[in-house]
């Protein structure tokens, strides 16, 4: 079993106090077969918190947070896995009782954030704290346990002893008993809410104790891993048939390779192999950034001609043949720029394909009808000229690669003929 630990506060990361909780729960996980692959100290921060469970629970078996569960602002813990699970807060009554007969004993008046200590997230389980007046929590997460626990270090030792123990042997008795059939189907062009939400609308109806669904985004895609559970190999995998099915249908034209593997440009650069095609690329808010991703496989020489990189007008007008009137008349992010840029680049390499991406990358340089995040992709081939635009976020480096992904994915499309662009993404022809 694999468990990573995180634990959370400011002074951890200051130096103020020493993360002790690591170190012993290192030892004690070790000391009950559990392999510890990675301990992360993070801030009291609402987005760090959460990016840390996130990439925790996508890896490991079992994941172990300690601290952020005070009463005051500065610890956000709760908040953070309010925002993962989109789940809201529940009183829970007995550890109620439980802080006001501690304040009563102490002859304390009990504030507002003392109440909100007994606040529970909805989908745990409470691992009542007899020691202290936060109570810890547990869930499992499509297979995955994650223990939540306050920072003050008698109080998580007692948790984990009395609490957490018995839940990490279950899990590890309902692990080895039962054999699993992994699954990847990786996604590309379609948003993680678009693709659960609209083209897999039926999938949760397919998740029970023996099928856990995971969707799991990176840069250039999504990622859909099936995992199948059963007394046999054989069982898995006759589980995971129907779900796969539905996947396989529903999502045919943005699943564009199924495995664990999911680079976008190694797959595409197999299609333009077998397909004896290559490609030439124009550039200008991508900045290189697609040539230098197409030509990050080995022998992509077969398919790649190379590209022009031109970042001002000027090196478009030069090297591009885009002209004055085009500029002055529609500006350099434009429809216009990107079918012409394209074709530039087909026509000046002799490839069969030429692309070319032109936006507002951000941060700044954004107006009302070119708003950040805004890139036109440019498609040329002898059968076809389109550009297609695309609305990302206010993030430079992510609307880079993102750019750089959906420019790939259509040219993939293309090639195998799938009639739609990456949808998702607000791209449309014209
Ligand atoms: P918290 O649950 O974040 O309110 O933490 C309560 C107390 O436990 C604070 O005094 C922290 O400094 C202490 N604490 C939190 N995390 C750790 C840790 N990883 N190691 C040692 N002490 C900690
Ligand atoms: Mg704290």
């Amino acid at each position: 079993m694999k468990a990573s630990i995180i634990t959370v506060g400011d002074e951890l990361l200051s130096g103020e106090r020493l993360d002790t909780n690591s170190q012993w729960l290192g030892q004690y996980l070790s000391n009950h077969n559990v392999e510890v692959r990675r301990i992360l100290n993070t801030a009291d921060h609402l987005g760090e918190i959460e990016q840390a469970l996130r990439a925790a629970l996508n890896e490991e078996d079992l994941v172990i947070l300690t601290g952020g569960l005070g009463p005051t602002n500065d610890d956000r813990t709760k908040e953070a896995l309010q925002n993962l699970f989109q789940i809201p807060l529940t009183r829970h009554e007995p550890t109620l009782a439980h802080i006001k007969k501690y304040f009563d004993q102490k002859n304390r008046k009990m504030t507002e954030s003392n109440y909100r200590q007994a606040d529970v997230l909805s989908n745990c389980e409470v691992l009542f704290n007899e020691t202290g007046t936060a109570p810890g929590m547990w869930f499992e997460v499509e297979g995955v346990g994650l223990a939540v626990l306050p920072g003050v270090p008698h109080e998580m030792k007692y948790l984990m002893k009395e609490r957490v123990q018995p839940k990490i042997e279950r899990l590890k008795s309902w692990m080895d008993r039962r054999p699993v059939a992994i699954y990847y189907l990786q996604t590309a062009g379609v948003g993680e809410s678009t693709l659960s939400d609209e083209v897999l609308p039926d999938l949760p109806g397919y998740e029970s104790d023996q099928i856990k669904i995971a969707f799991l985004p990176h840069p250039g895609g999504v990622s859909i891993r099936v995992n199948a559970y059963g007394e046999s190999l054989q069982k898995a995998r006759n589980k995971a048939e129907p779900v796969l099915s539905y996947i396989r249908e529903q999502a045919s034209g943005h699943i564009f390779h199924e495995g664990r593997e999911h680079s976008l440009e190694g797959v595409l650069g197999e299609l333009l192999s077998d397909s004896g095609k290559r490609i030439a690329v124009a550039e200008s808010c991508t900045g290189g950034l697609l040539l230098n991703t197409l030509t990050d496989v080995p022998g992509s020489s077969a398919y790649v001609e190379g590209g022009i990189i031109a970042y001002s007008n000027e090196m478009k007008k030069r090297h591009l043949d885009v002209t004055d009137g085009m500029l002055v008349e529609h500006g350099a992010v434009s429809k216009e720029v990107a079918l012409q840029m394209c074709r530039a680049a087909a026509a000046r390499s002799d490839a069969d394909i030429g692309v070319s991406t032109t936006g507002i990358a951000g941060p700044t340089g954004g107006s009302a009808d070119k708003p950040v995040g805004m890139v036109w992709i440019g498609y040329w081939s002898v059968n076809e000229h389109f550009a297609v635009k695309a609305n990302f976020t206010k993030d430079r480096l992510i609307n880079k690669q993102k750019s750089v992904a959906v420019a790939m994915d259509l040219v993939r499309r293309r090639i195998q003929g799938i009639e739609s662009t990456p949808y998702a993404l607000q791209l449309q022809y014209h």
